[in-house]
Parts: C-alpha cells; sequence; structure tokens
C-alpha cells in the first residue's frame, strides 16, 4: 500500500465514520467538521488532485456527484449543501488524495469566499 492517508481510509487500514462505499467510491465523515454535516467524498483510485484528473476519470468523477445529492440527504441535508474541491498550492488543498467535501446543516452556510 502507498503511503496516502485516504487510500488507506478507503481500504479501511485506518478507521473512519464511513458514510458509504461501492467499489470505485468511499466516503466518510470529516475528522474536523466545519459544519455540523461535512463529509468526505473520495474516489477508491488515487488521484492526487484535479491537477492530475484526466479523461480516463470521466466515470469516477461523474459517480462522486452522482452520488453527492442522496449521500448528503441520507446525512441529513435534504434542502442542499455545498460541494467543495480544494486543489493544490493555490486551493489550500492539505490531502493529495482527491476528495469533496460535502457541507452543510439546518442553517444556510456563509458566503462561498469572503469578500
Ligand atoms: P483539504 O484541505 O481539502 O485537503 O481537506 C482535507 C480534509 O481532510 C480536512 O477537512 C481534514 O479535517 C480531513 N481529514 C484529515 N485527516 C482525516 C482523517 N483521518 N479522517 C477524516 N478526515 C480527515
Ligand atoms: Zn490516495
Amino acid at each position: 500500500m502507498n503511503d496516502c492517508l485516504f487510500c488507506k481510509i478507503a481500504a479501511g487500514a485506518i478507521p473512519s465514520k464511513k458514510v458509504y462505499e461501492d467499489e470505485d467510491i468511499f466516503a466518510f465523515h470529516d475528522i474536523n467538521p466545519v459544519t455540523p454535516v461535512h463529509f468526505l467524498i473520495i474516489p477508491k483510485l488515487h488521484i492526487p488532485s484535479l491537477v492530475e484528473a484526466e479523461l480516463q476519470h470521466v466515470a469516477v468523477l461523474g459517480k462522486m456527484l452522482a452520488l453527492s445529492g442522496r449521500l448528503a440527504r441520507e446525512q441529513g441535508l435534504p434542502d442542499g449543501f455545498r460541494s467543495i474541491i480544494n486543489t493544490g498550492r493555490i486551493g489550500r488543498q492539505e490531502v493529495y488524495h482527491l476528495h469533496m467535501h460535502i457541507l452543510g446543516g439546518p442553517q444556510p452556510l456563509g458566503t462561498m469566499i469572503p469578500r
């Protein structure tokens, strides 16, 4: 196994609070939530970030998006949520295994980026 934290989580080698799993995708609660509901959707395939995403990844990337609404509803977010993918140094990505944050709660979130 490589040294990637999220590869290890997807493989079950590091424990997480699992939200969903299939052959391509793993989803789990963020360890340091910034909203009442905050979970991450990741591909099982190690893609470091959107910088490295290519057309061969269309199916798994589409699956992450296509599952997000259902998983959000199941986690108690029937009225919407925010999805964020931080990418690279400029996007302040911390973990270099592509992941989509799903954020929400009972109240509307703040503005996307304070002006
Ligand atoms: P990013 O800045 O987009 O790379 O976000 C990385 C996210 O991973 C942060 O929100 C962290 O709180 C979260 N995180 C780091 N380690 C873990 C872990 N072991 N289990 C769950 N979430 C984690
Ligand atoms: Zn990885």
